[in-house]
């Protein structure tokens, strides 16, 4: 399909080029034939003025005005020939450049939605699986039947969990034009974070701790951006420095300022991650061998990208630095 698409677009940009070159080519005969015929008329004045007598009617042999003509033609022809072919070489290169980013979207597109399919196959076969195996019962109990709902809902919930993760991946792979861009304040945004994480954080008797001074900073920083998005970043962070931390464990928020930028960071002392896993976290639905071997924590992998998705949507960065067994720092850079 792409190689197609190529070669169309090439001849495209060939079909313009040449239709140009025609025109100036028709010009340039034009105004070369009226050139000679101007030479002519100013011989023959010439012929008058010193002689005194009417000049014949073409001072110049027809035949080496035919042979000029003739020579102006195939120079035009034979400089036209050389564009098509540059130009046929440069066109196909050019639009081999202009169609990868869209091959590059089709495939990755493609890949979201078999990564997506094979990861709602999932809960569905398990649901299918429960309710056959019930179905083969002659008479099941009541509390059979209990124990299928109550899976059953548990997988629903999954599947309720996944749909509105990829939903909001789907809606952040756009563009913001939708999105409420504003000027506001990171304490705002810590704080409606924070207060969302703190009853996952207290099952688990984890501290989250936002020293004075940092309380102090984030009262002054303001950053444009929409207010939804950056508090579910920071929530996805934070959630994730739950999940996979131990009980009684404790995580710190810091935020440091430069001219031009703030910079907030995450630190949990949690299971950490594998070196080798770090360049991959952020892919969709890529969790690491430790988080899938903890059912507990659940999650989809798709957290991640979606914060590095609202991160690169407000022109700022995100980075992790871990250790396993020690803990992981989240760090997040936006411009002010
Ligand atoms: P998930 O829903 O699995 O948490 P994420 O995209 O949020 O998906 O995270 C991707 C993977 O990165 C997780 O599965 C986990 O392996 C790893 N990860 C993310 N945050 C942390 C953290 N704070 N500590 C340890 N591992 C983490």
């Amino acid at each position: 399909m792409f190689k197609n698409a190529r070669i169309k677009l090439t001849l495209w940009y060939l079909l313009i080029i040449m239709v140009i070159s025609i025109s100036f080519s028709v010009v340039i005969y034009r105004s070369l034939v009226s050139e000679v015929e101007r030479f002519d008329q100013i011989q023959r004045t010439r012929i008058e003025i010193r002689f005194g007598y009417a000049a014949p009617t073409v001072t110049v042999d027809p035949s080496l005005i035919e042979e000029t003509e003739r020579r102006i033609v195939v120079t035009l022809v034979f400089i036209n020939v050389i564009i098509l072919a540059v130009s046929g070489l440069i066109g196909y290169f050019l639009a081999g450049i202009t169609l990868a980013p869209i091959s590059e979207m089709i495939d990755e597109q493609n890949r979201f939605i078999s990564d997506a399919s094979h990861e709602l196959g999932t809960p569905l076969t398990s649901l299918k699986t429960a309710f056959e195996v019930y179905l083969r019962e002659k008479k099941p109990t009541i509390e059979e039947s209990k124990t299928l709902a109550t899976e059953s809902i548990e997988e629903v919930n999954k599947l309720q969990t996944l749909s509105s993760s990829l939903l909001t991946l789907a809606r952040h792979e756009k563009p913001i034009v939708n999105t409420k861009i504003e000027k506001i304040s990171l304490k705002e945004v810590v704080n409606s974070a924070v207060k969302q994480v703190n009853n996952m954080a207290h099952e688990k008797e984890i501290s989250i701790a936002c020293s004075d001074d940092v309380v102090k900073l984030i009262s002054n920083v303001k950053v444009y951006g929409d207010k939804d998005s950056l508090e579910q970043l920071l929530v996805i962070i934070l959630d994730n420095a739950i999940k996979y931390s131990t009980k009684e464990s404790s995580i710190e928020i810091k935020t440091a300022k430069s001219d031009h930028h703030v910079l907030i960071s995450v630190t949990d002392h949690g299971i950490g991650i594998a070196k080798e896993d770090l360049p991959h976290i952020f892919d969709r639905f890529y969790r690491t061998d430790m988080a899938r071997s903890r059912k507990a924590t659940g999650g989809y992998g798709l957290g991640l990208s979606i914060a590095r998705k609202i991160v690169e949507e407000h022109g700022g960065s995100i980075n992790v630095k871990s250790e396993i067994n020690k803990g992981s720092t989240f760090e997040i850079s936006l411009p002010l």
